[in-house]
């Protein structure tokens, strides 16, 4: 099996499976506790907090950076998801990410493959409900690259909340042993959920977009203060069609852990939005503060 000898400026990268396995074994082989980050790149301080958070539990910290063609739909943005190597590299060396793991498309999909993970029903509303296919895409990109860098610790943001309990219940059913760390969502000093996204937005939408999550604050203080959440929700939804979004997907309270429309009080909420201004998608979530029962 080959190591790798590439680097982009100071850091090290893993063009192939083999390549990963080799740097990884060497690590083991020391007895060093191991990290991943999967991420799609053009990364920002939110993959960077990622990071932080997976240096501080393991000794060893390898970011991945695949923009996955399967998670996007036919109309969606794959073509021009913004790409940059060559910065992302530089972003991680100075972050003192260890290995980049950077493959292509030809060594994630060889010729032939044919098997993809169901995510199960956390994968049904939501986004599941926009996107079709969207978190079959995420669940077996996801699956492939935890079984392929056989981390301890893998760190996925908050930001996708969905995406994060689903890779939790694919990593629970298929006995992946690496542990799922959740990383809160980095923002904007005005509230806006750092993303890759964000760079599609005119000055006119970016100065809409902290409106998200101003609209979500507003939705977890209202039910905090005793309003139905169905109502709290509905009043989101107006709000964020007043406040210069175009088009709503969808505003929910659901079940923090089932993604089920919240029914008793003793479960923990979350509140969740997905809402476009002109071509761009925004997604974002907060969480309810705990509701007395009595
Ligand atoms: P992406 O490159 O958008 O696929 O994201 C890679 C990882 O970074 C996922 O686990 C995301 O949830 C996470 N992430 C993206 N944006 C943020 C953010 N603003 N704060 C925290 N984590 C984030």
């Amino acid at each position: 099996m080959q190591g790798t000898d590439e680097k982009i400026g100071t850091l090290p990268v893993a063009r192939t499976v083999a390549q990963l396995r080799h740097a990884v074994a060497e690590w083991r082989r020391a007895g060093e506790v191991i990290a991943l980050v999967p991420t799609m790149g053009a990364l920002h301080r939110g993959h960077l907090a990622l990071l932080a958070q997976a240096k501080g539990v393991a000794d060893r910290v390898m970011t991945s950076i695949f923009v996955n063609p399967t998670q996007f739909g036919p109309n969606e943005d794959f073509s021009r998801y913004p790409r940059d190597l060559a910065g992302d590299a530089a972003k991680l060396a100075g972050a003192s990410c260890d290995l980049l793991y950077a493959p292509d498309a030809a060594e994630m999909y060889p010729a032939g493959f044919a098997t993809t993970v169901s995510a199960g029903p956390l994968a049904d509303p939501l986004d599941g409900r926009f996107r079709p296919g969207h978190f079959a895409g995420v669940a077996t990109v996801v699956t492939k690259l935890l079984l392929q860098a056989r981390a301890d610790i893998a760190c996925f943001g908050e930001k996708d909340y969905q995406q994060l309990q689903i890779i939790r219940r694919v990593a629970r059913d298929l006995d992946i042993e690496t542990r799922i760390e959740p990383v809160p969502t980095v923002r904007e000093e005005d509230g806006l959920a750092l993303s890759s996204r964000n760079a599609y937005l005119s000055p006119e939408e970016r100065r809409i977009a902290p409106s998200l999550q101003r609209t979500l604050a507003a939705v977890v203080e209202r039910v905090a203060a005793g309003v139905p959440p169905q109502e709290a929700a509905a009043w989101g939804a107006e709000e964020l069609l007043r406040a210069g979004f175009v088009k709503l997907d969808y505003l929910e309270i659901c079940d923090a852990e089932t993604l089920l429309p919240l029914a008793a009080k003793d479960r923990p909420g979350r509140v969740l939005a997905a809402a476009w201004l002109g071509k761009t998608r925004l997604i974002d979530n907060l969480a309810l503060a705990p509701r007395s029962t009595v």
